[in-house]
């Protein structure tokens, strides 16, 4: 089993057997720029979270809106279409999902 190692910096591919610190090619600490960019992974992937969430609760408040607004003018709400649209349709996604 062989796993090319790459600079995380400047992406020099570096020899298993490179073992010094600093890369060759730019002469990034590797360890060190490794852990930092680890944490700025980590933080990206909490402010990713945050924003799926922001997106959600957005969504959600405009989806509440338009039911009041369906609900004031007695228009069936999109959604309840769709799903209802869905129901009656055979599930032929498996077979879109395979070609
Ligand atoms: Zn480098």
């Amino acid at each position: 089993m062989k796993e090319d190692k790459y600079c995380p910096k400047c992406g020099k591919k570096l020899s298993l057997f490179y073992l010094k610190p600093n890369c060759p090619g730019c002469g990034v600490d590797l360890l060190r720029y490794d852990a930092e960019g680890r944490l700025e992974r980590d933080a990206a992937q909490a402010a990713k979270e945050v924003e799926d969430l922001w997106r959600f609760l957005r969504k959600a408040d405009k989806a509440r809106v338009i039911e009041r607004y369906c609900a004031k003018k007695g228009k069936p709400l999109p959604w309840e279409a769709e799903t209802a649209s869905a129901d009656r349709t055979e599930p032929t996604k498996s077979q879109e999902e395979q070609t």
